[in-house]
């Protein structure tokens, strides 16, 4: 249960990354990539809404990769969102 007085916070849905800077899990040989269950993270998400979270901080690898996954889910809620893209993926259809 997310307590009531969270207004922002963070999500990763998944650690993949299409890049691999020295310094992180991603870059080492043989990392395993790690993706929530996607009906886990819808509810996730409504579970956020219900606890009047405002903002939403996408993170954690690479956001964009698995977006459209979840967009829908996102515009059900009136959320802030902050995408912390490394650029290398086309956010055009987010728009
Ligand atoms: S951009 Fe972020 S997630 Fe991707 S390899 Fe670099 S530190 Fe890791």
């Amino acid at each position: 249960m997310i307590m009531n007085h969270i207004r922002k916070t963070a999500f990763g849905y998944s650690t993949q990354c299409n890049i691999k800077c020295e310094h992180c899990v991603a870059a080492e040989d043989g990392y395993h990539h790690i993706k929530m269950e996607l009906p886990r993270a819808r509810a996730i998400i409504d579970e956020m809404a219900a606890a009047n979270v405002r903002a939403i901080s996408f993170t954690v690898g690479e956001p964009l990769i698995f977006l459209n996954e979840l967009f829908e889910k996102y515009e059900q809620h009136p959320f802030f969102g902050l995408i912390k893209t490394k650029g290398l993926s086309n956010i055009a259809s987010f728009i």
